[in-house]
C-alpha cells in the first residue's frame, strides 16, 4: 500500500541530505535496496541512501515526524522478510575506514564490509576478527555478536568493539563506549536492533599476518570416517583451534574450486592463529582421518580468511536456517549422514556445523548482550534452489533440527536464529535476563518505537 507522505516534509528531507532520497516508484530505488538474498525484494515507502551521519539523523527525524518506521540495510546479507513500508536507510556509501596502528583501533563506517578492513589492517600486520565471509557487512554482523573462523581463539567479534557512533530515535548522535552511554554500548554488542542506527564502529584489531588455516576435502566413502573422526576429535580439541565441517553439494559455478564443481563433499575447516608447524601437528588427526581428496590447509595470509569457508561472494536467492546446540556424538553423526550426507537427496547446498567454546564462552569484562555464549556448536543449512524453498528445504531442515533434539541449546544467537521475524524463536534468541535488559535499553533509546524491531512488528 502506498501511503501519502507530506510533500513539504519530503522536500525538507531532500534539502537537508547530501545523499539520495527515493520514494516508492522512483527509478533507482530497486537497485539501491537490492541485497545479497535476491529472493527478498524490498519496496519501502522511502529510501534514504545516506552519505553522512547528518543524513542518517535527518532520515530518522523525517521518519519520526511522519510516523514511519525505520530499518537499516548495508549489504542485505541479513534480510529476513521483504520490507514493504517505512523508511529504509541504506548505508552502503558510509565506506570510511581509518586505522591507527599504534592503538590498533580501526574505525569503520556503517556500509563497510569486512574485506576492505582485512586488507587495510594487513598493511600494518593487523587483522579484525571477522566472520566466515569477508563480504558480509561488518556492523550488521557485529551487532549480532559475530562468530567466525577464529571464534574459539578470539571470541565473538563484538568482544573486540571499543565504541559506536549511533543516531538514536530523536535524531541525536551519541557515542556509546565503556565510559559514555555504557548501557547502549552493552546492548549494541549482541542486541542487534531496535536501538538506533550505527554510523560507525571502533574495533580493536589483532596483530596477525598469517594463520594456519583452510579446509580438507573428503569425497565418497571417505566422508563417513572423516566425519566420525571430527566428532571424536572435537570433544577435546584445543581452544586455540576453530574448526567446522560442512556437507557441500558444490555448485557448478565460478566461485567453487574447479576440481570440486558439481561434487558432493565433506569439507573440514580448520583455523589456528599460530606457528604453522604447530598448526600442522594439531590438524594431523583430521588429515589422517580418511583419504583426503583435496588438501587446502596450510599457512595463509589473513587476507585469505574468506578461503577457509569459501562462502559465495555474489548474492542470489537463498533460504537459510540455523540453530545452536550443546553436544555432538556418533548418533547425531548417523542422523546427519542419513539426512544431509551423500545420497541423502538433501536440498541443501551446505549443511554446516561449527564448533564453539574457548573464548566464545568468556564474556567481555564489562559484559555484552550477546546471545548463545554458552552454546558449543552452531548449525546452518543453506538452500539456493528456489524450487525447494516452499517445501523440500523447510521439511528437511525440520528433520535435521529434530535429530538434534535435546542437544539443542536453549538460546540461539541472532545471527543464526530467525528470532527477529519468527515469534516462536524471538524469546530464545537471548537469555531471559539479557532479553529483559535489552527491552529496557530499547525503551530508553527508542521510547516511541521508531526502529522496527522484532516479529510482532512484521
Ligand atoms: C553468506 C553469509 C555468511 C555469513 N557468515 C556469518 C558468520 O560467519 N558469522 C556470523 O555471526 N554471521 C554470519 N552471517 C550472518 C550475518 O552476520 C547477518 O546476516 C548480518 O546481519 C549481516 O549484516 P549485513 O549488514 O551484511 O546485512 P544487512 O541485511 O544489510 O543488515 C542486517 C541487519 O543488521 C542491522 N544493521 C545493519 N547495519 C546497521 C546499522 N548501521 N545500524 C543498525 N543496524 C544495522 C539491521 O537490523 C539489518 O536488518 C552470514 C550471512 C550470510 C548470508
Amino acid at each position: 500500500m502506498t501511503i501519502q507522505i507530506d510533500t513539504d516534509s519530503l522536500a525538507r528531507l531532500r534539502d537537508s541530505v547530501a545523499g539520495t532520497v527515493f520514494v516508492r516508484g522512483d527509478a533507482g530505488l530497486a537497485a539501491e535496496v537490492a541485497g545479497f538474498n535476491t529472493a527478498i525484494v524490498h519496496d519501502p515507502d522511502v529510501v534514504v541512501a545516506v552519505t553522512s551521519e547528518n543524513d542518517v539523523s535527518a532520515a530518522v527525524q523525517f521518519a519520526a515526524d511522519n510516523d514511519l518506521r525505520v530499518r537499516v540495510q548495508a549489504t542485505g546479507h541479513g534480510g529476513g522478510l521483504p520490507i514493504t513500508d517505512g523508511v529504509l536507510i541504506s548505508t552502503r556509501a558510509l565506506d570510511d575506514i581509518s586505522i591507527d596502528p599504534e592503538t590498533r583501533l580501526a574505525t569503520i563506517g556503517a556500509g563497510v564490509r569486512w574485506a576492505p578492513v582485512v586488507e587495510a589492517g594487513a598493511e600494518f600486520g593487523l587483522t579484525p576478527i571477522t566472520g566466515s565471509s569477508p563480504h558480509v557487512g561488518a556492523i550488521g554482523y557485529t551487532l549480532g555478536g559475530g562468530l567466525g573462523p577464529l571464534s574459539r581463539s578470539h571470541g565473538f567479534t563484538s568482544d573486540w568493539v571499543r565504541g559506536f557512533r549511533v543516531v538514536t530515535a530523536d535524531g541525536e548522535v551519541l557515542t556509546a563506549n565503556d565510559r559514555t552511554h555504557s548501557d547502549l554500548f552493552w546492548a549494541l554488542r549482541g542486541g542487534k536492533g531496535g536501538l538506533g542506527v550505527v554510523t560507525s564502529m571502533t574495533i580493536e584489531l589483532v596483530p596477525m599476518r598469517t594463520l594456519y588455516a583452510g579446509s580438507l576435502i573428503f569425497e565418497g566413502v571417505e566422508i563417513e570416517p572423516a566425519l566420525r573422526t571430527w566428532v571424536e576429535w572435537a570433544q577435546s580439541a584445543p581452544e586455540s583451534v576453530t574448526s567446522s565441517f560442512a556437507f557441500i553439494n558444490v555448485p557448478d559455478v565460478e566461485f567453487a574450486p574447479p576440481p570440486l564443481r558439481g561434487k558432493f563433499v565433506l569439507s573440514i575447516r580448520f583455523a589456528f592463529p599460530g606457528d604453522p608447524a604447530e598448526g600442522a601437528r594439531l590438524a594431523a588427526p583430521l588429515r589422517e582421518a580418511a583419504g583426503v581428496s583435496l588438501d587446502l590447509l596450510g599457512e595463509i595470509p589473513t587476507t585469505a580468511v574468506g578461503t577457509i569457508h569459501n562462502d559465495p561472494v555474489e548474492g542470489g536467492p537463498d533460504w537459510i536456517r540455523g540453530l545452536m546446540f550443546d553436544s555432538i556424538d556418533q548418533d547425531l553423526a548417523d542422523d546427519l549422514l542419513r539426512l544431509a550426507g551423500p545420497g541423502s537427496g538433501t536440498p541443501f547446498v551446505a549443511v554446516e556445523v561449527r564448533q564453539l567454546g574457548g573464548a566464545t564462552h568468556r564474556d567481555a569484562k564489562d559484559g555484552t548482550a550477546v546471545g548463545g555464549r554458552d552454546a558449543r556448536f552452531t548449525m546452518g543449512v543453506i538452500a539456493l534452489d528456489p524450487s525447494t524453498f516452499a517445501e523440500r528445504a523447510p521439511e528437511r531442515a525440520a528433520a535435521i533440527f529434530d535429530a538434534v533434539g535435546g542437544r539443542r541449546s536453549e538460546i540461539t544467537n541472532v545471527n543464526w536464529s530467525r528470532g527477529l521475524i519468527d515469534a516462536a524463536e524471538f524469546t530464545t534468541t537471548w537469555p531471559p535476563a539479557v532479553f529483559d535488559r535489552l527491552a529496557v535499553a530499547r525503551a530508553k533509546y527508542d521510547p516511541s518505537g521508531v526502529f522496527a524491531f522484532g516479529p510482532a512488528v512484521e
